[in-house]
């Protein structure tokens, strides 16, 4: 434990505590391999979806995690030296311009999207492994299929590790681009001995059809949507820093964009839109207290949200906004957005306790 967890557990803490739950990170992981029954990969990208890819990453490793993707070669440097040899590393954005010392230096595999890379990648670090995307309908990343039928005997003499695409839709199971896909993947892979992977967390879900050689998930891992059997793994708790009466016809906040209807009791928390809460979520937010629930009233400002605690019996000294009564996704939605957004904008003025 760092020096710096023992003490927000000592001490309170003026600014808004995260906890992450280690053991519930390595559950979804173990649930969603008994699911797939395949290799099961964990996707660490931007840090772990801001939950600490060097801990994350080591934890699920010690699980028996082999194989991780990030999204860009930076992250697998960062994340070699954390797990040292051993897992493969594999970077979505595959070998970009720059990127042969990066890639050589920490053992990094890249997910080759394009003929240009595949030449730049065979140029630079000939006999280096390599994995290849392909495009089966996403337009994002990955080879077409006439850039794949190009490449497709030249890059398969080489032994790649992996052939990959990527599923648009597979957080609505009935969509018809899932099925869509499914084929042309197949179509573009036919007889091909080479391990393949088409899911993260959603297809890991739309079953067996979609699970090739390996899944890959992400979001899943850190209790997020489309996984609703998720552990939770986050809890977010929220010093108040003063409760104050309020009259009725008073406002409160920016814009006076609140007016007490009754005599109210108003707490004001340590935390705003700078430490990621943004500010969209500001009037169908609540917090929780013990099991009640607290509405959130006025704007969100960048470092303090008010909050209605008049049905509190007593003024609380902390209140939280993410855990057992409201998950990452509830929160998302009072912001008419998505948990990978919230997850991965949580800011760094928190302190975080690694609990394993
Ligand atoms: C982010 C990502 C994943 C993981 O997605 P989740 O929805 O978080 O499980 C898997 N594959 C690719 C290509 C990705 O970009």
């Amino acid at each position: 434990m760092t020096p710096r967890a023992t003490l927000a557990k000592t001490v309170p803490m003026s600014t808004a505590t995260l906890t992450i739950d280690l053991n519930a990170i390595v559950a979804n992981w173990r649930a969603l391999a008994r699911l797939a029954r395949v290799e099961t990969a964990a996707v660490v990208k931007a840090d772990a979806y801001g939950l600490d890819a060097a801990k994350v990453g080591n934890r699920l490793a010690t699980a028996g995690a082999r194989q991780f993707f990030v999204a860009v070669a930076e992250e697998g440097i960062a994340l070699r030296r954390a797990l040292g040899a051993g897992p493969r590393i594999s970077v979505f954005s595959g070998h970009m311009a720059g990127d042969a010392e990066k890639i050589a230096g920490a053992g990094l595999v890249p997910m080759i999207n394009s003929v240009d890379q595949m030449l730049r990648h065979v140029e630079a670090l000939p006999g280096h492994p390599f994995g290849l995307q392909l495009n089966t309908g996403m337009n994002r990343l990955g080879l077409d299929p006439a850039e794949w039928s190009e490449l497709h005997d030249i890059a398969l003499a080489q032994n790649p590790t992996l052939i990959m695409s990527h599923l648009a839709c597979s957080d609505a199971p009935d969509h018809p681009m899932n099925a869509q896909q499914r084929k042309t993947f197949d179509e573009m892979t036919q007889g091909i001995d080479v391990p393949r992977s088409l899911a993260a967390t959603g297809g890991t879900l739309l079953g067996r059809d979609y699970h090739y050689d390996m899944v890959r998930p992400g979001v899943g891992l850190y209790g997020g949507l489309p996984f609703v059997d998720a552990h939770p793994v986050l809890t977010l708790d929220i010093p108040v820093i003063q409760v104050r009466t309020v009259p009725v016809g008073e406002t409160v906040g920016y814009a006076n964009s609140w007016t007490a209807q009754r005599p109210s009791r108003i707490a004001t928390i340590c935390a705003g839109y700078a430490d990621g809460l943004i500010r969209a979520m500001g009037p169908k937010a609540t917090l929780t207290h013990e099991d009640k629930k607290v509405p959130v009233v006025g704007r969100v400002s960048m470092d303090l949200i008010t909050v209605d605690v008049t049905d509190l019996e007593t003024d609380p000294a902390t209140l939280q906004l993410i855990g057992m009564h409201q998950s990452v996704d509830t929160v998302a939605a009072f912001a008419g957005t998505i948990g990978y957004e919230i997850l991965t904008g949580l800011g760094n003025r928190y302190a975080r306790i690694w609990r394993d």
